[in-house]
Formats: C-alpha cells, sequence, structure tokens
C-alpha cells in the first residue's frame, strides 16, 4: 500500500493557508445560503422529494465542514496571530449560518414532511431515522418556532455567546503563556531529570520570546546561564514542579498562579494590552444562556441540555452525584488522613493543596515504591503506540498501517495512518500529533474531522478520518519519548474516542461515529479502552525499557496496580466537585454573575470537598469546558460514563478480556453503530441489561458502604 485511497480525502496541508481556508468557509456558506434561498416553501412536498432535499442540502455543507474544520483544528494545534485573526474574524459568520439553518422554515417544513409521512418514515433505514428525529430535535432547540421578532434575538445571543466562548479560551491561552518564573538554583531541589529538561526547555522559550519582544536585548539573553530554568504554566511543566519540587514556597507560588489564571487576580495582558480576566464573560455567558432557555421554553440551561442526554432530568443527575460522592466520602477521608500523616514527616503541619500532589508522590514511593518517574522508561511512546495497535487487532481483529512519509502534515511531529479490517477493507485514516509544542492548545483530544459518508446521487464515497491529538513530553536528548503511566491512560483515552469514530458502519453522516451520540455516552468507549493500560497481559504488550528492552517487572506491575486506586476517593470528589457545580450555576434562575457563581463554588464545596480551598482559588475561571466547550451543565458526563464503561468492562472480566466475541459483540453494538441508536439501546444491547453502578465502586475500590439499602438506591437503572 503505497498511495491513498481516494475515499479519504486527505487533506494537503501546504495548501491550507488561513487565507486559503478563510475563502474556502466563505465560499461554502455562500453558496449554501444560495441553496436555502432557492428552497421553496412548498406544504405539499413529497416526503421522498423532502428527503431528497434534506440530503442534497447535507451534501452541500460537506465543503463547509471540510474547510471550517481544518481551519479550527490549526487554531487548535499550530496557533498563530493569522491563524487567529482569521478563525475569530469568521466565527460570527458561522454562527450566523449555523442560527439562519436551525431557523430555515422550508428545510424545517422538509423534515416535518418526512416525520409525517408514517409509512415512508417507518421503512427508512434506522441510521436514516434517527437523523431525522435528531434533526427535528435540534430544529425545536435552533427556535425554529420562534416568532420573527425572538427569533432574531436568539440569532443575536447565538453569535454573541460563541465570540464570548472564544475570547474565554483566548484568555486562558494568554494567560497560561504569558506566565514565567527564573528559578535560582537552590530552588530546583526534588525536580526530576526530565522536569529538569522540560524547565531547560521552558528557559530556551523564554529567550526567545523576550528577545522577539525586545524586552531582552541580545547581550541580556548571553548573561543568562545555559540550561536557564523557567517555569511555566503548561501543564507539564507544572505537574513536573508540583510533583516534586522540595520548595514549598515555590510550589505554593505556582498553584496560585495556575488557579487564579484569568482571574481578577491576574495581573496579565493580552498583545492588545487588554485584561484577560475572565469573570464578567463568565457572567455574560451565563445569562446569555439562560435567556436562551427561556425562549425555548425551558426552566433554565441546565434543562436545555439534558434534553440531548441520556440522563433525564436535573434532580437525577444531581442525586447521581450527591450518591456516588456519598459512597466515595469514607475512602477519600482515608485518603487525606494518609497525606496528612506523610505530611507530618516532611515538616508540614497542615497540608495544603499544593502540597498534595507532592506528598502523596512521596507516599507513591514509599507504600507502594513507585513513581510515575520510575515508570517512565518502559514506556517509549513508540513500543506504546505498537502495544496499543496490537491490543486493538486482538480484541477487533483491526490492523494499523503507518504511512506518514507520504502524506500531507501539519508538522514535522505528525503521524499518520489508516486502519484495515481483517479482510484488509480500508476503514479509514487517522493522524497523531502527540507532542506539547507552543501553540498549541493544552490538554488531549480526538477530532473526528472527516466522517463516514456516503451519497449516491453524485457517487460520493468517504472514509472516516480523525486527528488524535495530545501534549506529550517530546523526545529529548536522542531518547524517544517516554510516558507516564498516566499519559498512557491519555493515549488509549483518546484512540478508543479514535475507535468509536472510525470503526462506524453507518454511512449517514450526522450519526456515523461520534457524531449524534449523546454528550453523556460519548466518553463510554474512551474510559473503556483505559482498562487495557491497567491489564497485566495489556502492559506487557505496551512496555520496554528504553535501554534494556525488558518488559515492566512483575513487582512493578504490583505496584502499578496497587496504586491504580490510590487517593480514589479524593480524586472522586473533585470530579463530582466540578460536575456538581457546573449542573448548578446552569439550573439557577435567574440568571448568576460572578458573584453568584463563586457562592455557587463555594457551596459545592462545602457540600462535597473534605479538604479546604484557598479563598482566591479561580478555577472555574480557567473552566474551558463548560464555559468555552461543549459540556455546559454536561460536566457529569465523564463520571457517568464511567459507570457505563466499567460496566461494559466488566463484561470483559467475565468472559476474558481479549475474548474475541465478547470484542466483536462490543464492536457491533457500540462502536460500529455510533448515535444510530440511543446509546440506552446500544448499552443494553452490549450488556443484555441496564446499566448497574457496581462495577464503578468496585473499579474505584469503594467497597464499603454496601448495605442494600443503600444498594438498591443507587443501583438505579442507568438510563
Ligand atoms: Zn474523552
Amino acid at each position: 500500500m503505497t498511495s491513498t485511497p481516494s475515499e479519504l480525502h486527505l487533506v494537503d496541508f501546504t495548501n491550507a493557508t488561513p487565507d486559503t481556508l478563510q475563502d474556502q468557509v466563505i465560499s461554502a456558506i455562500d453558496a449554501a445560503n444560495a441553496f436555502l434561498d432557492a428552497m421553496p416553501a412548498d406544504s405539499n412536498i413529497s416526503a421522498k422529494q423532502a428527503l431528497a432535499d434534506v440530503m442534497r442540502f447535507d451534501h452541500m455543507n460537506l465543503a463547509l465542514d471540510r474547510s471550517w474544520g481544518i481551519l479550527s483544528h490549526l487554531n487548535s494545534v499550530m496557533s498563530n496571530d493569522d491563524i487567529r485573526h482569521v478563525h475569530h474574524e469568521l466565527l460570527p459568520k458561522l454562527s450566523a449560518y449555523g442560527t439562519r439553518v436551525g431557523q430555515h422554515q422550508p428545510l424545517f417544513s422538509r423534515y416535518q414532511a418526512i416525520v409525517n409521512d408514517t409509512e415512508f418514515f417507518a421503512a427508512l433505514e434506522p441510521a436514516r431515522a434517527r437523523a431525522v428525529e435528531l434533526a427535528l430535535r435540534s430544529f425545536e432547540l435552533s427556535g425554529v418556532a420562534l416568532p420573527k421578532a425572538e427569533q432574531e434575538k436568539f440569532a443575536a445571543i447565538q453569535s454573541e455567546l460563541s465570540t464570548l466562548s472564544a475570547t474565554f479560551s483566548d484568555h486562558i491561552l494568554d494567560a497560561t503563556q504569558a506566565y514565567a518564573l527564573p528559578l535560582a538554583q537552590e530552588q530546583l531541589a526534588g525536580l526530576t531529570e526530565s522536569g529538569l529538561a522540560l524547565l531547560a526547555d521552558a528557559g530556551e522559550q523564554y529567550k526567545a520570546r523576550e528577545l522577539a519582544s525586545g524586552a531582552l536585548t541580545q547581550a541580556d539573553i548571553d548573561a543568562l546561564p545555559t540550561p536557564y530554568y523557567v517555569v511555566s504554566l503548561n501543564i507539564p511543566v507544572y505537574l513536573a514542579v508540583m510533583t516534586h519540587a522540595d520548595d514549598r514556597n515555590l510550589r505554593e507560588t505556582l498553584y496560585r498562579a495556575y488557579v487564579t489564571r484569568a482571574s481578577e487576580f491576574d495581573t496579565h495582558s493580552n498583545a492588545k494590552g487588554e485584561s484577560l480576566n475572565n469573570a464578567d464573560i463568565m457572567g455574560q455567558i451565563l445569562q446569555l444562556r439562560e435567556q436562551k432557555a427561556k425562549l425555548l421554553g425551558f426552566d433554565n440551561y441546565a434543562e436545555v441540555s439534558l434534553s440531548t442526554k441520556m440522563a433525564d432530568s436535573v434532580t437525577e443527575v444531581e442525586t447521581f452525584l450527591r450518591d456516588l460522592a456519598a459512597q466515595a466520602t469514607p475512602t477519600a477521608k482515608q485518603d487525606l488522613a494518609q497525606l496528612q500523616k506523610y505530611a507530618q514527616d516532611y515538616g508540614i503541619e497542615e497540608l495544603q493543596p499544593w502540597d498534595s500532589a507532592y506528598i502523596a508522590e512521596k507516599v507513591k514511593q514509599s507504600e507502594f515504591s513507585l513513581s510515575q518517574e520510575e515508570i517512565r522508561p518502559y514506556f517509549p511512546l513508540p513500543k506504546v503506540i505498537s502495544g496499543l495497535f496490537t491490543i486493538v487487532e486482538r480484541l477487533y481483529g483491526i490492523k494499523v498501517q503507518e504511512q506518514s512519509e507520504s502524506v500531507s502534515r501539519w508538522h514535522d511531529d505528525v503521524r499518520f495512518y489508516q486502519l484495515f479490517d481483517a479482510d484488509d477493507t480500508l476503514l479509514g485514516g487517522f493522524y497523531f500529533d502527540l507532542f506539547t509544542r507552543s501553540g498549541k492548545r493544552g490538554g488531549a483530544w480526538m477530532s473526528g474531522f472527516q466522517s463516514r459518508y456516503a451519497y449516491a446521487e453524485q457517487d460520493h464515497e468517504q472514509l472516516p478520518v480523525c486527528f488524535m491529538v495530545g501534549n506529550f513530553t517530546p523526545a529529548i536528548g536522542g531518547k524517544p519519548s517516554l510516558l507516564t503511566h498516566d499519559e498512557v491512560l491519555t493515549l488509549f483515552h483518546e484512540f478508543g474516542h479514535g475507535l468509536h469514530h472510525l470503526l462506524t458502519q453507518v454511512t449517514v453522516g450526522d450519526v456515523a461515529g461520534v457524531n449524534g451520540v449523546e454528550w453523556d455516552a460519548v466518553e463510554l468507549p474512551s474510559q473503556f479502552m483505559e482498562n487495557w493500560a491497567w491489564d497485566a497481559e495489556g502492559i506487557a504488550l505496551i512496555s520496554s525499557h528504553v535501554e534494556t528492552g525488558e518488559p515492566l517487572p512483575t513487582d512493578k506491575l504490583e505496584a502499578l496496580l496497587a496504586v491504580k486506586n490510590f487517593q480514589s476517593g479524593m480524586q472522586t470528589l473533585r470530579q463530582i466537585e466540578f460536575a456538581l457545580f457546573d449542573l448548578l450555576i446552569h439550573a439557577h434562575t435567574p440568571a448568576l454573575d460572578y458573584d453568584g457563581i463563586l457562592a455557587t463554588l463555594n457551596s459545592v464545596r462545602d457540600d462535597i470537598a473534605i479538604m479546604q480551598t484557598p479563598d482566591y482559588n479561580r478555577f472555574a475561571n480557567g473552566f474551558s469546558h463548560i464555559f468555552a466547550g461543549g459540556y455546559a451543565a454536561g460536566y457529569y458526563s465523564y463520571k457517568w460514563a464511567e459507570l457505563l464503561s466499567a460496566d461494559a468492562f466488566s463484561k470483559f472480566e467475565e468472559d476474558g478480556i481479549f475474548n474475541p466475541i465478547t470484542g466483536k459483540a462490543f464492536r457491533e453494538t457500540i462502536l460500529s453503530v455510533g448515535g444510530s441508536f440511543p446509546a440506552k439501546t446500544n448499552f443494553e444491547n452490549f450488556r443484555g441489561r441496564s446499566a448497574s453502578i457496581d462495577a464503578l465502586l468496585r473499579h474505584s475500590g469503594f467497597k464499603h458502604a454496601k448495605n442494600d439499602a443503600d444498594k438498591a438506591k443507587t443501583t438505579r437503572e442507568v438510563i
């Protein structure tokens, strides 16, 4: 296989300049608008003709999905002023177009015509029928039934919201990048070799930036030592210091900087000299969301969010979270007591948030004789990747083949792979862009750039293609990138999303792969995949010491497994704190302002947290998931999906974790069908029953509090 088949429709990134993409986006919007202009309001249209029109319009949108998809992607992984400028300019246009589509009466009436012809609708393939249903619901949520004046108001809200969210994100990125703290030699105590390398790298970036901005001259730079150790707020650097630095003041300083990013305590400004404080933006976002909810006839925005999810109501989610918190609290208290006990040995009388990671690492080293750093040499990225491919081959019979050299990529570090079925049928393609670099958004994600889709009318076929992006430590000093076990989990997680996107057999784009899957179920395949990075057999496939080639030894493997649920009580409470906060600020009426946001955060902390948070902590100001991403009143989804994934994996625990028959069943009932059926149906088809919380409690190590009454209460049908 030396050339890529045309069904992959791969992007030529050398021609994907901001200007070209901007032109493509605008002309795609113009063409689609012209199509909508010409669509007659035909109230007697047949269902067959209506469907043909709908499919033709879907096909027109392909050009927009593609050009905008590339631009958004580049804005996330190769951000610079040009891309950001174009991205910002297009956002309101795109939002206006989206709103127009959502409120286009002739298009809406075509969907209604399809559904109203019950005989015709019943004969549609399930994926098409589901796509039509989802489209109708989304029409309702985009205000199509509103009177004209309110439709305009709705459109204005949408447009303003998308601009505010983008600004929120920019503020965090700018605040993160603006911070740099050069360190004195004595502050480096405790840092690991790889941590120091990260700080030295941050030092070089610091020098280059100071020189470019004119803050320092070349002579100033030359006078600085090499390596020059600088702390930044990029997450690998931040974690390296918080986990290992002996200097408690340094940890406190860095913690404060991190948790006050983009808040009223953040004194940085952007290139235009504007404040990076997100406070007002957060209040505005909540108020606009509330207005939007009211326009649509809901009581609050949380109800809008839940209307498209697997969970039924705010009460149901709140009960789930509070129940889980109750189950986790006894373990969390033990976790905290353990940290406090160890902290005494390090002269820390009162454990503070900036001590937690540091002391936890000490406990791990002492109790489990294991640190993430010791683990790193066993997980060279190339071995982890090849082992991951072996695992999915055994589970699903699929094969991966790298083809980076002949494929256009946006950066030299990027790799490209093709995915084949057992019978050598090409299933799709994916890119890995796994290393941290400046201009790349933090975190890790899978972007389902191109969906499986076929349109017979124009003889068009395309296979799924996705981007999997991470921020791992790059190869340093001639050694390959070495992952911590947490990073291994991240890779498995994103690959789980990737497989959901790539293994779909659905050719109706709107419900293919991850499309159309409820938000609170979309993390099922990703969290599910992580289980193989916890299993002895799985670990044997993905580990090989960078120098000796030996797989992770049994004692380290046992230590790793023993450490799996280390601090799981505290971590669960932390996730619940975020989820409950998110749910409640979106369920409040009337809309909250910044003071209200902080008040809600405090009351959630009072209810859930067992460790004091400093008053200045403005974690919410950097909570992109809910203010800039799609997780508003949906952050609970992680825990919800964890319940689903734990319960799904328990089937493999019963049948054997490489059981190909169970693998095939999972592929067929969950991965292949994507959003073409409700998640509840898919889950029940796989498990043969509704979901239960038992596996989650067992996997998390919450073994207590299992009297029958409690059990009956928490073993709800999770829907
Ligand atoms: Zn995920």
